[in-house]
């Protein structure tokens, strides 16, 4: 099965995109043709600063690789080096209602909090969908805040057809029931552009500070505390094994047990979780050619797909 998946470099990726969608790359690379890449020109819609977007690109590569996606295995490639997908965008653009569009969450939320919403961050869903088309993608893992653009994709590729005959594969999404919805410092969902996030790698005491200051409700430290709907219980689930899962559950009910408790108990199981991709992570950054070197070769072979289907697109609309 052809599996695709990107991730944007708009910040240090987080537990969320790890738990969400990261870790499927890694296990659907075993036995599928995983084409999973760097979305820059997404990203292009928030970092404004051009080194900021360059580091933000090698940094989530590194982050990648360092966690178990394999260049042998897998291709990884940085979105902005296949050309072909922007003219597919226009493609399916031409054909995109407006309204569509404008029930779009993303596009929505972040209009709500004040963000400027110009027509790159209006259009997302369509350049996302032409990412996804143009490598005949089936399986498209994701968290749960995708699922709308994934379905946006397949309403495109229905209208598509309808006018101009089969030309794309169908792509359906792919969520964990764990992981899908990963919750962030505050308790929405963990989000790059949120700052409520928990990076996968660095300074491992600054990350323990981050997890102490975790927002809590103040109910005093001896009621017994319901777990289900808890985000750091939640935090927890992702990382313990089922028989810790249920002994932390257990003293959350039977209270006289503070927050505190569980945060050191977060920080402790998500430090050994990553501790030896944390290793690999400072080996690999110690030779950047190389990582320079894999985005290439994944960038070569993404773009040999992309164009035949692209060419197939265009001969649909009448463009030759
Ligand atoms: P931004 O705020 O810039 O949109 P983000 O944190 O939402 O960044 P993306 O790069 O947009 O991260 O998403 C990459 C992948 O991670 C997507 O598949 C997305 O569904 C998934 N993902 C993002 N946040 C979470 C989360 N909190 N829980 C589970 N999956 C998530
Ligand atoms: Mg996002």
């Amino acid at each position: 099965m052809r599996v695709l998946s990107g991730i944007q470099p708009t910040g240090r990726p987080h537990w969320g995109n790890y738990f969400g969608a990261i870790r499927q790359y890694i296990d659907l690379q075993e036995n599928n043709d995983g084409f999973y890449f760097i979305a820059d020109l997404h990203a292009l819609t928030t970092v404004r600063h051009p080194d900021q977007l360059r580091q933000n690109v090698i940094d989530t590569a590194l982050d990648m690789l360092a966690l178990g996606l394999d260049p042998n295995k897998a291709t990884l490639f940085v979105q902005s080096q296949i050309p072909e997908v922007t003219e597919l965008t226009w493609l399916l653009m031409t054909g995109t209602p407006m309204g569509l569009l404008e029930r779009c969450h993303a596009y929505k939320d972040k209009k709500e909090k004040g963000l400027s919403a110009d027509a790159g961050l209006f259009t997302y869903p369509v350049l996302m969908a032409a990412d996804i088309l143009a490598y005949d993608s089936q399986i498209v893992p994701v968290g749960a805040d995708q699922i709308q653009h994934i379905e946006v994709c397949r309403d495109l590729v229905g209208s598509f057809h309808h006018t101009f005959g089969e030309t794309f594969v169908l792509p359906k999404a792919k969520t964990l029931d764990v992981g899908a919805k990963v919750p962030g410092t505050d308790g929405q969902k963990m989000s790059k552009s949120y700052d409520n996030t928990l990076p996968l790698f660095g300074d491992v005491k600054k990350i323990r500070k981050q997890i102490m200051r975790i927002v809590t409700d103040s109910r005093p430290m001896e009621d017994p505390k319901e777990p289900e709907g808890d985000h750091l219980f939640e935090l927890y689930q992702l990382f313990a094994t089922p028989a810790e899962v249920e002994a932390m559950a257990a003293k959350y009910r039977a209270g006289g047990f503070g927050y505190g408790e569980i945060k050191k108990a977060v920080a402790e199981v998500s430090e050994t979780h990553f501790e030896t991709a944390r290793t690999r992570r400072d080996e690999l950054e110690k030779d950047l050619d190389s990582v320079r070197d894999i985005l290439d070769a994944g960038a070569k072979r993404a773009r040999e797909v992309a164009a035949a289907v692209v060419d197939r697109a265009r001969t649909a609309c009448g463009l030759r």
